[in-house]
């Protein structure tokens, strides 16, 4: 569950401007792929469009064999969870922002995702900058722990599809390193599309495209790119 197909994607946000001019590829259940590339290149546009926030100008977008514009919006987003490039936290506690996207979730379920994303200790805090009804101020979540939130709220929602947005651009080397071992943890057996700026950081994606001006410039394995470059 979960193989996700791109068939000829072309896509414009105004009319006169072509973002993406056929894109191909195809992602069985349970794999990985990367898509690098420069800033503008249309990388988080492919992602939207998986996730149909927009709707394609040209050629399909399939899930499982079957045209996203042929589902509710709604289901399509309940099979795809994001690991966003910046966190924004809700105004409650951290386990309430971990449940967000499963509301029936038990507190021990809770609990164990935080505890798969080493944020065990402060789940009933609240994020930094709020205040709780009692006046006690909310802690300061630094950038990776913020990460921590979205995987944890990941982790629990458990979807076949997993959209990792530079998921670890905006991070220190250290942090960068802890944050993709639970990133690892996530996606190991789900369908996983990484967006990144640099090879060096998709080095265990199955496949890797490469993104230039809406088009696909180059693909292969991480050894059969550099190989190339
Ligand atoms: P990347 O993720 O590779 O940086 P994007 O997919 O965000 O690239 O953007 C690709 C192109 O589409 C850019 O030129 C960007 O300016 C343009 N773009 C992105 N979002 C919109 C939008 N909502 N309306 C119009 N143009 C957009
Ligand atoms: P949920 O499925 O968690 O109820 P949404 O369907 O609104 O929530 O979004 C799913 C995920 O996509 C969330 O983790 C959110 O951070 C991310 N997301 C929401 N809106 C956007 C957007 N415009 N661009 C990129 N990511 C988004």
């Amino acid at each position: 569950e979960g193989a996700i197909r791109f068939k000829d994607v072309r896509f414009h946000y105004d009319a006169d401007r072509p973002i993406l001019k056929g894109i191909d590829f195809e992602v069985p259940a349970g794999k990985s792929i990367a898509i690098v590339g420069p800033s503008g290149a249309g990388k988080s546009t492919i992602s939207r469009l998986l996730f149909r926030f927009y709707d394609v100008s040209g050629g399909a977008v399939e899930i499982d064999g079957q045209d996203v514009r042929d589902v509710t919006q709604e289901s399509v987003r309940l099979a795809i969870g994001m690991v966003p490039q910046d966190t924004v936290l809700f105004n409650d506690t951290i386990a309430y922002n971990i449940r967000y996207g499963r509301p029936d979730a038990t507190d021990e379920e809770v609990r164990e995702a935080a505890r798969m994303a080493q944020i065990q200790d402060f789940i009933e805090n609240l994020p930094q900058g709020y205040q709780s009804e009692v006046g006690e101020r909310g802690l300061k979540l630094s950038g990776g722990e913020k990460q921590r939130v979205a995987i944890a709220r990941t982790i629990l929602k458990a979807p076949p599809i997993l959209i990792l947005d530079e998921a670890t651009s905006a991070l220190d080397t250290h942090t960068e390193r802890e944050i993709q071992s639970a990133l690892d943890q996530v996606s190991k057996n789900r369908t996983t599309l990484v967006i990144a700026h640099r090879l060096s950081t998709v080095v265990n994606a199955d496949q890797i495209i490469v993104l230039e001006a809406g088009q696909i410039a180059e693909r292969g394995t991480h050894l059969e790119l550099l190989d190339k470059n």
